[in-house]
């Protein structure tokens, strides 16, 4: 998209062209003075989850008791799995909803490489969310350092080059795990083009559909992932803590012995054996009891995701993350930011990352301003990223327009400096 004017009453227009601007309707929004741009870590609260919670605690907690859980719980990883499969390209039968995405990666990354024993490199890259790297360490240590772990460097901080992508497999590769989109970067993988590449050499592909889920069109089936994780409460609004999810494509899925052995893993969980046989089916990932209630609120948040349709939300999202690069370079590049993200659309997630040496101090003051100027809530990853989230299911053009007009101000102003260094436990 070409932009010609930073006049708010472009940012006017456009909303009033945006076929997807009566989704905004369908979530809490009471402050009309607090600009949100953080839904790619927390999503806000649709208006269906308020009575949808408050029936499985009233009635289905409250009346039903242990009945419900015949009537509907039991079912819900599987039914809200089919519903995440509906927005990822999958089946029904392969996808779960279940644990935490650290958790559905550790099951799925130690199933991956004991598929293959006779490999023993494992690879990822350096934008890889540091939970995800963690959990790969871990492995290593557990399996007692017979494998290693290779990430794959940047040249440039923003993207991955797809030399060094391709430098780094060979047939010692189990497993190739990534995040699609980028934490800090925003830099989205060419998926179906990554996933042939690791194929050729024979290792395995674990997605990680944390930061793209819900916002980003992708076809697992059609390009032939192997397994995927994500989890629910950014870009699906699932709230805090939601469940995650996990994929596993079918023609895998009995090959692979998940490492954690529990009893709602296994063929028959009432019937109490001794011995633990897994499920056939996509079960066999699951492990123990579920927060049904922090699932319950998933229903309603998938299904307006999958009414707006993944396609026209990555439509706006780059529309809208376009118009923001577009202010930034006109109104804050001569200030001293740069831009943390990739500049190409294809190359880049549904945020965008603003960087300045006072990022941080920046954002306390986007974040504590008094009214009448407006509340903008950005997240800050370090060193200097600023980071903007947009929703397309909420966010809104002249929301954009706002934040960065404000962001010009406390630069231009040095409103930042009544701001202390010291970070906050959470950023
Ligand atoms: C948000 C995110 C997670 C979150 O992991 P949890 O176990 O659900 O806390 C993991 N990986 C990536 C890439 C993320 O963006």
């Amino acid at each position: 998209m070409h932009f010609i004017t930073t006049d708010l009453s472009l940012a006017r227009k456009l909303d009033a062209q945006d076929e997807l601007a009566g989704f905004r309707e369908a979530f809490v929004i009471q402050d009309q003075n607090l600009i949100y741009l953080d839904g790619n870590s927390l999503g806000r609260l649709p208006r269906k989850a308020i009575s949808t919670l408050q029936d499985g605690i009233e009635r289905q907690w409250g009346e039903r008791l242990i009945r419900a859980w015949n009537e509907g719980w039991i079912d819900a990883p599987r039914l809200l799995g089919a519903k995440i499969a509906s927005l990822i390209g999958a089946s029904d039968d392969e996808v779960l909803v279940t644990d935490a995405t650290s958790i559905n990666l550790f099951k799925l990354a130690v199933a991956a490489l004991r598929r293959h024993p006779e490999r023993r490199t494992l690879v990822s890259d350096v934008f890889n969310f540091p939970s995800d790297l963690y959990i790969f360490q871990g492995i290593l240590d557990l399996l007692g350092e017979r494998y290693r772990l290779e990430l794959i460097p940047s040249r440039d901080g923003l993207t991955i080059d797809p030399q060094d992508l391709a430098q780094a497999l060979n047939e010692d590769v189990a497993l190739l795990s990534l995040s699609h989109v980028a934490f800090k970067s925003a830099f989205l993988y060419d998926m179906q083009a990554v996933t042939a590449l690791a194929h050729q050499v024979g290792a395995l592909v674990l997605w990680d559909l944390s930061h793209s889920a819900g916002v980003v069109p992708m076809d697992l089936d059609g390009w032939g992932v192997d397994l995927a994780v994500g989890c629910t409460y950014k870009y699906l609004n699932g709230g805090p803590g939601s469940p995650a999810f996990l994929f596993v494509k079918r023609q895998l899925r009995e090959q692979l012995i998940p490492p954690l052995w529990g009893w709602f893993a296994a063929q028959s969980p009432f019937d109490f054996d001794l011995q633990f046989t897994p499920a056939p089916s996509i079960s066999r990932f699951r492990v123990g009891t579920l927060p049904v209630l922090s699932m319950l609120a998933l229903g309603p948040a998938l299904d307006l995701v999958g009414e707006a349709g993944v396609d026209r939300l990555r439509e706006k999202s780059v529309a809208q993350t376009e118009y923001l690069i577009y202010l930034a370079q006109q109104w804050l590049v001569p200030l001293g930011f740069s831009l943390g993200s990739p500049f190409q659309a294809g190359q880049r997630g549904s945020h965008v990352s603003l960087r300045h040496p006072e990022g941080y101090r920046i954002c306390r003051a986007l974040i504590e301003s008094l009214p009448p100027a407006p509340v903008v809530i950005p997240d800050f990853r370090t060193p200097d990223n600023i980071r903007l989230g947009v929703a397309p299911l909420y966010t809104t053009f002249v929301e954009i327009h706002r934040a960065l007009a404000r962001l010009r101000v406390i630069v231009a102003e040095k409103l930042y400096e009544g701001y202390p260094h010291e970070r906050l436990a959470v950023t």
